[in-house]
């Protein structure tokens, strides 16, 4: 198989380039991965997307933007890319079946995935009571008790969702203050006056509790060292994210954090193939810089291909005015 442009990744910086690169006429194919939609499709509502008054369902937001992508001519295909070989074009990703699928360009937009908290119990218990998308499992818990570890935007959104369907919401915070946007901070705030939330402040998980099911969560106060255990039936860790590179380890540079680097034109250290969205981005990382960003790099990949083709038919012109002088003796 073979495209002139692969997307590899689908949230929202991977469906703006192929909305883009689809109205450019180049066809381009998405390849899913493991998240198709990426992490915003796991996102209950998204208020901060311009052009919803009401905000929109983060799902409903992800499949808007693939269904416009299709209607101009993408393709998707649910496909996980585990090599990738840059060393000439055209490009080849092998994909997960084994298959090879080429490519005159590539944009890489793989995203970030929830970083683990490493504590013991935590790979054993995984959805067995640990989970990292509120929107997906939170109906679940119905009626139980749940903890949610972070104090950043993910942590308060998710976890004010939490409150429709939880009995006790405890948010684990390792310091004493948020770093969650202020609008969050004032409705959870709310929620605590109200007695449907609780802060444990300036402390951390150390280990998940539970054989078959959570039963509850071991937590140390970082200025007093005091342990104490604290029963729940579910634990949401909500502590930021990695970047999806491994695959391009030696392949791209990537920062110290293993971040993708890229120029202010999402162009990568190899010509052709770009980076887009979370996968290059630790700052900002919103739907919206990610979706900018996934426009520049299908904008680049248009000129990219264009210069190409500019190129191969001027050296074939000039084939055909050496040739020409020496067919005319004939
Ligand atoms: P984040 O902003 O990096 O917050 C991570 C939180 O986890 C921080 O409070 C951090 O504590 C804590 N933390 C980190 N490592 C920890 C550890 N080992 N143990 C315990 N706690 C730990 O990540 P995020 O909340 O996932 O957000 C990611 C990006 O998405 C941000 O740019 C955010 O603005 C964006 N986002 C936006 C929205 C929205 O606009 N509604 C919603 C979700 C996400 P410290 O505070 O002490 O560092």
């Amino acid at each position: 198989m073979h495209s002139n442009v692969v997307i590899i990744g689908s949230g929202p910086a991977g469906l703006t380039a192929a909305l883009y690169a689809a109205r450019a006429n180049l066809e381009p194919l998405v390849i899913r991965g493991l998240q198709p939609g990426g992490l915003i499709a796991t996102t209950s509502e998204v208020e901060n997307y311009p052009g919803f008054i009401e905000g929109v369902g983060g799902f409903d937001l992800a499949d808007n933007m693939e269904k416009q992508a299709a209607r101009f001519g993408a393709q998707f295909m649910d496909a996980l890319v585990e090599q990738v070989d840059f060393s000439e074009r055209p490009f080849k990703l092998t994909i997960d079946s084994g298959e090879i699928v080429t490519a005159d360009t590539v944009i890489v937009s793989t995203g970030a995935s929830p970083r683990h908290l490493g504590v013991p119990g935590e790979e054993l218990l995984a959805n067995r009571g640990v989970s990292y998308c509120a929107t997906c499992d939170g109906f679940f818990f119905r009626g139980k008790n749940v903890v949610v570890v972070g104090g950043g935007n993910s942590a308060l959104d998710e976890g004010l969702f939490l409150t429709r369907y939880v009995n006790q919401l405890v948010i684990v915070h390792r310091r004493n203050q948020l770093r969650a946007d202020p609008i969050l901070q004032e409705r959870a705030f709310a929620l605590e006056k109200a007695g449907k939330l609780r802060f444990v402040w300036d402390s951390t998980v150390t280990e998940i509790l539970g054989e078959q099911n959570v039963t509850g969560v071991q937590i140390k106060n970082l200025q007093t060292g005091a342990e104490s255990t604290l029963a729940t039936d579910g634990v949401f860790p909500y502590i930021g994210h990695l970047p999806n590179t491994w695959i391009f380890r030696g392949k791209l540079d990537l920062d110290e954090n293993g971040y993708i680097l890229a120029d202010e034109h999402t162009r990568t250290k190899i010509p052709g193939v770009f980076a887009a969205g979370d996968v290059v981005d630790h700052v900002y990382r919103q739907a919206i810089t990610a979706a900018g960003d996934g426009c520049k790099a299908a904008m680049e990949a248009t000129w990219f291909l264009a210069e190409q083709e500019h190129a191969a038919s001027k050296s074939q012109a000039e084939v055909e005015e050496v040739v020409s002088p020496a067919l005319g003796q004939w």
